[in-house]
């Protein structure tokens, strides 16, 4: 007898999606699914390096672009993929149709370029589903309710994906990928990382949010509130055969408190995209540092970490901050503007930064992590610039051309090297 069918969402990023070759695989391991009886919707990216090359296009176009018009153009990467995948699975006897953002609809909020989802109407996908139709679905984008194109930000296939697991009830949702798991770091710069079996919300949440961009942040914070059980797995494998298990995204419950293995540290990540700000010769009085957040949060800008050096006699002192590197000439400017009020001497930016994060529920109930973080850099002569701390993640920043060094040294630090690694 065969098993009771599943509803299940499949997710397939750029690299898989790039060419007619790799899309023609990504229908046979649609297809392999969907014979087994399975309700299948498919969320696809548009095909590698084409959002990049869709969003210079907007850049040369004019620097000042009207993001409701880059949300139109960056949006038809996942247009064209989309229907592509629905052709090679009809070529293959896999009765399968595409529905674009406005069409199912996929509503979102108006904030373009980084739209946030609203509701999904299911009526047409359910509708599709059973008549035993394979649904694609292009990531990344959605309408809002004026009617007008969207996108969700970079990396936001993955939260389609699992925005339309939780509106059509979904068994699960996977995450096909060129890597086959979440890895205790990025695996392209440590060849030692780990692949984690089991990750909790929480974590890979943090983990994301610093710079691990296997999951864009906001999918892991969506499934963690609607309950989606998300799997990060290979795409590469045979694509009729099973696929080998990857990371399971799952709630603190199901892993356990006396799980043995329970590591300090879970996973460690970089991030080159901050940059760094010094204002010297601060007055060092109440208020001060108010006048430069203030404006800085009325543009929206947002502040990550902070250090004040206390310049004790002086009467003033250093405040560095980072920003995100795309919004540093826009923090400038703002502060150039602020610089009466706030009477500092010298602005002082820095692009050539990197932050690393160390993240693990088990530093809970640990003491020592930074310590350990702060020791094996500085045994390596690593200066820390500024450093930031949570409940489960230390955060540092360290000169730019360090990253792959600090990253390493912290994952042998912290016992995570795998033990089979040469
Ligand atoms: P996709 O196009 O499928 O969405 P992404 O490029 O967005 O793929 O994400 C996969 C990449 O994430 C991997 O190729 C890997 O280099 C990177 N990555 C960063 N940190 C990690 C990590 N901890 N585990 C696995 N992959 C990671
Ligand atoms: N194609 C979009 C991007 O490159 C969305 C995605 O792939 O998740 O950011
Ligand atoms: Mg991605």
């Amino acid at each position: 007898m065969s098993p009771p069918a599943d509803r299940i969402v499949m997710k397939f990023g750029g690299t898989s999606m790039a060419g007619i070759e790799r899309i023609r695989n990504v229908a046979r391991q649609v297809k392999r699914e969907w014979a087994k009886g399975n309700q299948v919707a498919v969320v696809v990216s548009a095909m590698s390096g084409e959002t990049d090359r869709l969003v210079n296009f907007c850049r040369e176009a004019s620097p000042l672009y009207d993001p409701k018009e880059y949300d139109v153009v960056v949006a038809s990467g996942e247009q064209v993929t989309s229907g592509l995948l629905a052709i090679a699975l009809q070529a293959i006897g896999v009765p399968a149709r595409s529905w674009l953002g406005w069409q199912l609809p996929i509503r979102t909020s108006d904030a373009h370029a980084s739209a946030r989802i609203g509701t999904i109407d299911t009526e047409a996908l359910n509708a599709s589903l059973a008549k035993g139709e394979v649904a694609v679905i292009p990531g990344f984008q959605g309408q809002t309710e004026g009617g007008r194109v969207t996108t969700l930000g970079r990396g936001g296939s993955d939260t389609s994906a699992v925005a339309v697991a939780a509106a059509m009830k979904a068994d699960r949702c996977d995450i096909y990928t060129d890597v086959d798991g979440v890895y205790t770091t990025d695996p392209r710069i440590v060849p030692k990382a780990r692949k984690i079996e089991k990750i909790t919300y929480e974590e890979m949440l943090e983990l994301a949010s610093v710079g691990a961009k296997v999951l864009q942040t906001r999918s892991v914070g969506l499934a963690m509130k609607e309950k989606v059980r998300v799997q990060v797995l290979s795409s590469f494998g045979d694509p009729d055969a099973e696929p080998t298990p990857g990371t399971f995204v799952v709630s603190e419950d199901e892993i356990g408190e006396n799980n043995v293995e329970q590591q300090h540290i879970t996973g460690i990540a970089y991030d080159r995209n901050e940059a760094k700000i010094t204002l010297t010769a601060v007055p060092d009085r109440p208020g001060a540092v108010a006048t430069i957040f203030n404006p800085l949060a009325e543009a929206s800008i947002n502040v990550d970490m902070i250090v004040q050096n206390v310049a004790h006699g002086t009467g003033s002192t250093d405040v560095t901050f980072t920003v995100p590197g795309a919004e540093l000439a826009r923090s400038l400017d703002v502060l150039e503007k602020a610089q009466q009020e706030i009477g500092y001497a010298k602005l002082i930016p820095d692009t050539q930064v990197c932050k690393i994060s160390v993240v693990g529920v088990g530093m809970r109930s640990h003491a020592g992590v930074a310590a350990t973080m702060f020791q094996a850099l500085a045994e390596r002569g690593i200066n820390i610039l500024a450093i930031t701390t949570s409940e489960i993640k230390v955060s540092v920043l360290i000169h730019e051309d360090y990253t792959e060094l600090a990253v390493r040294v912290l994952h042998t630090a912290y016992g995570l090297d795998a033990e089979d690694a040469a």
